[in-house]
């Protein structure tokens, strides 16, 4: 709460990679890792481009149980291979309690899915952790509950919590979800906590990614979470909203024609 903490939280990524101060920090990589050739090949990518950190998906929550899950613990060692290959701190999601000692001690950056925002076992567990955790807003959270979602993990004693907006279901279809901008102004007023936003997941579609990135700058968002594949057509997931590293190069350019980056 602003009360008890008026100054701006600094979240590091790992490496001093701060989320929160003057710069933008850009996190990039594909929603999934797929193989390694194609995490180590896009990490090295993201990082000449001027990404602060490498996501990428091992255990994915998807909406059928048929779709491709996620590699697990092979994805887990290939996000570190890439790390080593990089230096790039590592972001990916965790989706069950029993993976916490684990995620503790392979990864840089827990990151919580906006279909765990709530999942109050989880976020207690997370609240007992070292590692900064990435709290994605739920699919269809207000801003007091993502907030407290946001205590539950500070009430544990674990402070280094990064918000992200990632869209919202409302009743327009025509995108994946609806970014949430204002949000964005919301929880810097409310909450000394940085904000990124993830306009991969809240348009759903990559010909949107550019725009809406720069738009979340506008709005004061500390940094962007960023999807981007070395061959979206062929994505085993996420694919249409993906954008090439060519793509990101560009991005991060304009980006830094409007905010230092991190
Ligand atoms: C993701 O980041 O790949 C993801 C599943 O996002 P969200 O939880 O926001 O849907
Ligand atoms: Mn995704």
């Amino acid at each position: 709460n602003r009360k008890y903490h008026p100054d701006d939280s600094l979240v590091d990524l790992g490496g001093g990679a701060l989320v929160g101060g003057k710069r933008l920090a850009v996190i990039a990589g594909p929603c999934s890792v797929e193989s390694e050739a194609q995490i180590v090949g896009v990490a090295k990518a993201v990082q000449a481009a001027g990404a602060a950190a490498l996501r990428g998906g091992a255990f994915k929550p998807r909406t059928s149980p048929y779709a491709f899950q996620g590699m697990g613990n092979d994805g887990i060692r290939l996000l570190q291979e890439a790390r080593a290959v990089t230096g790039l701190p590592i972001v990916t999601e965790i989706m069950s309690t029993d993976n916490v000692e684990m995620f503790e001690m392979c990864v840089d950056v827990i990151q919580v899915g906006a279909r765990n925002m709530q999942n109050f076992d989880l976020l207690k567990q997370l609240g007992k952790t070292t590692k900064p955790i990435l709290l994605k807003r739920g699919l269809s959270s207000t801003i007091e509950e993502w907030l407290m979602s946001a205590e539950y993990i500070m009430a544990g004693g674990n402070e280094r919590v990064i918000l992200c907006e990632r869209g919202i279901r409302t009743f327009e279809t025509f995108t994946r979800n609806t970014l949430d901008l204002s949000a964005v102004l919301a929880v810097k007023q409310l909450s000394h906590l940085p904000v990124v936003v993830d306009p991969s997941h809240a348009c759903g579609k990559a010909w949107m990614v550019e725009k809406m990135s720069l738009a979340a700058v506008a709005a004061g968002a500390d940094g962007l979470i960023i999807e981007v594949h070395n061959d979206p057509p062929h994505a085993l997931c996420d694919g249409a909203q993906s954008i090439t590293p060519d793509q990101f190069a560009g991005l991060m350019e304009q980006l830094r024609a409007l905010a230092p980056c991190v």
